[in-house]
């Protein structure tokens, strides 16, 4: 039997039809610009976004990275959450590559920063401190959508104090179906407040590779240069912008599908023993299990052709090649694990690890 592969919205195949829209599309040098694929992707997406222009990357991670480097010089800083993909999942390249110094402040368990904690951040104009010059948020962090109101304060903030602002939405579209009505409209709520927004195509989209960062064509300019250097100049590379275009043509609206999905997951699992869910927003799902038992329960899962990822807390997510048979079957094997006496102790562990 087929696993049933939770550990994240990237294990995605290309489907079929993305497939042969990949084979079907039209193909330049995308160094000399040429690519039709990657400008019709790159015109879409900044459309969409509401900015004046976007770049296609290789990743969401050089896309976090080019768009830090296009709005930051040396010796600049940026606020960031203290456990943001740009600051902790991304090998440090904003302070390695960029000379960027991050500023981690603490987040609450849906990932916002006290605002007070955010305006305590930025330094002032002295040559003892590094010139405060980005906030960065990420929406959805960990599967969780930050509230309209909480974008405006956050982004007001930052503007009042002169900082840029750069949205991580490598998840920017599960965010926006979880507001309900018109996905698009939502984005655009969302994104409007952010001077650069990266988006990922390669997460809940489905698309094999790729990201896009948006902004002004001043910014965008200086990311690609960024992106030069950082090799991430590519050539024929419309054959993945055509998943992308694939993606947004058809694989926006039914990102409902898989927060359903994730809601009959957490529904399945609540009443256990030994295993609490602490949160099931959008398409991931974070189970706490006591006891030390987090190791063999992943261990046992994955016997039963179970996927997922985590220690102590363990991380499900759900996407476009799973349905609702591969989480009742995830369901079921959580709770035989119980069922066989799996909550027992065993030795604590320690550490954390979710990406
Ligand atoms: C996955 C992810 C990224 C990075 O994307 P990659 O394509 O894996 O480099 C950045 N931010 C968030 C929130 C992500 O989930």
């Amino acid at each position: 039997m087929k696993n049933v592969d939770l550990r994240s919205d990237t294990v995605t195949q290309p489907t079929p039809a993305m497939r042969e829209a990949m084979m079907a599309a039209p193909l330049g040098d995308d160094v000399f610009g040429d690519d039709p694929s990657v400008n019709a992707l790159q015109d879409r997406i900044a459309a969409l976004t509401g900015k004046e222009a976007a770049l296609f990357m290789a990743s969401g991670t050089q896309s976090n990275l080019c768009g830090m480097m296009a709005h930051c010089q040396r010796g600049d800083e940026y606020i960031v959450g203290q456990n943001a993909h740009t600051y902790r999942y991304e090998g440090g390249g904003a302070a390695v590559l960029g000379s960027i110094q991050p500023q981690p402040l603490a987040q609450d368990a849906s990932g916002l920063m006290r605002l007070e904690d955010i305006a305590a951040a930025i330094k002032p104009d002295d040559p003892h401190f590094a010139r405060t010059r980005l906030l960065c948020l990420e929406n959805t962090w960990n599967g969780h959508p930050m509230s309209p109101a909480y974008l405006q304060q956050a982004t007001d903030l930052a503007r009042q104090h002169g900082l840029a602002t750069h949205l991580d939405g490598a998840r920017v579209f599960n965010a926006a179906v979880a507001r309900g009505g018109d996905p698009l409209e939502a984005l655009r709520a969302i994104v409007d407040l952010f001077d650069s927004v990266s988006v990922c195509f390669s997460k809940g989209l489905g698309a094999p590779v790729g990201s896009a960062l948006c902004g002004s064509r001043e910014l965008i300019d200086r990311a690609r240069r960024w992106r030069k250097m950082v090799g991430g100049g590519l050539r024929q590379s419309g054959l993945l912008a055509a998943a992308a275009h694939h993606a947004l043509d058809h694989h926006v609206h039914r990102l409902a599908d898989d927060h359903a999905l994730a809601q009959r997951l957490a529904q399945g699992l609540s009443g256990i023993e030994g295993l609490s869910v602490r949160s099931a927003q959008t398409n991931i799902v974070f189970v706490d299990v006591a006891n030390g038992r987090g190791p063999d329960l992943l261990a046992h899962l994955q016997r039963d052709g179970v996927l997922a990822t985590g220690l102590i807390g363990l991380r499900f997510v759900t996407h476009l090649d799973v349905d609702a048979a591969g989480i009742d079957r995830a369901i079921a094997s959580v709770r035989a694990f119980f069922a066989q006496g799996g909550g027992a102790a065993s030795a604590p562990v320690a550490g954390t690890a979710v990406y």
